[in-house]
């Protein structure tokens, strides 16, 4: 008898333990679950504030892009800025014993004055077999890269200065690629969306070109070297009168002349406190100046 006693004990003691350990492991379980419910209640709670702050964010923006296009309207009061642009460039002048590193020079300008401007660069400069100018591909090519290093827009002009209006379609084509792509291979990036035909005129064909691939004409508010004139001193002059009767906006600088009065125009801006911006700056809040139209004279 006392045989049968002892095995019905220790299965009761079993049967208990089992018991007990199923009563702790369910409420571990339900304890789990309900700190799991916890933390999914407050990562919900996260996730709706991160999209009331994203739809303020859309709202705020919003708001912006109304007060950009509003500031569009051609009758808004124009600020007192200017946008500097230098075409022809990079460029340097040369005879034996007499050389002139203009480009370098503005670039230094510009930055002593904490001024960002815009180049639009001829692709010539960068072909090995046709680089002018009294500089060599080492001289353009560094440059090119303080261009890009330093802040400024880097924009394409043309490969060797046609206007757009006297290029058929492929030689535009053909131009822009290879000005682009030496551009890239210098400076590791692409030259910007904006590009400005030789002499600023551009044809209908020309212009629905551009707008399939992305870039944008720039025309210009200031001519600050009118063929007419030839020193710095009468640079400085036109362009200081010009700015004096109250014109604003993008000028239209070269290299080659600007690195001669450069320094002066930026003293005569502050001392009227005249902001100078950038390109994309001033493109965003009051949009570029209309361009002249020309025929083309080549099929397109
Ligand atoms: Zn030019």
């Amino acid at each position: 008898m006392t045989q049968t006693k002892k095995p019905k004990k220790l299965w009761r003691i079993i049967a208990v333990s089992i018991l007990a350990l199923l009563l702790v492991a369910s409420a571990t379980a339900n304890y789990s679950l309900y700190t799991l419910n916890q933390r999914l209640t407050e990562e919900n709670e996260d996730t709706k504030s991160v999209i009331r702050k994203l739809q303020l964010e859309i709202m705020q923006l919003k708001e912006q892009i109304k007060q950009m296009e509003q500031s569009r309207n051609p009758n808004a009061p124009r600020p007192d800025a200017v946008v500097f642009t230098f075409d022809d460039g990079p460029y340097r002048s040369y005879s034996p014993g007499n050389s002139t590193e203009h480009t370098e020079i503005i670039l230094d300008i510009l930055k002593k004055n904490n001024v960002r401007a815009a180049f639009f660069v001829l692709g010539c400069q960068f072909d090995e077999e046709q680089v002018g100018s009294g500089g060599t591909l080492e001289h353009y090519k560094k440059w090119v890269k303080r261009v890009v290093d330093e802040g400024h827009t880097l924009s394409i002009h043309d490969y060797n200065h046609v206007p757009y209006w006297k290029q058929s379609k492929k030689e535009l084509e053909k131009s822009f690629e290879f000005t682009a792509g030496k551009i890239r291979e210098f400076t590791g990036t692409l030259p910007s969306k904006y590009v400005r035909s030789p002499g600023g005129s551009i044809s209908e064909e020309a212009q629905a070109y551009l707008k399939q691939k992305g870039f944008r004409h720039v025309y210009w508010d200031i001519e600050a070297e009118p063929l007419n004139l030839k020193t710095s001193g009468g640079f400085l002059d036109h362009s200081k009168n010009e700015i004096a009767q109250g014109k604003r906006g993008i000028i239209l600088m070269h290299d080659r002349n600007a690195s001669g009065y450069l320094a002066d125009l930026i003293k005569y801006l502050n001392s009227k406190n005249i902001k100078i911006v950038s390109l994309a700056d001033w493109d965003r809040k009051y949009g570029l100046p209309k361009t002249p139209y020309k025929s083309q004279t080549v099929r397109f």
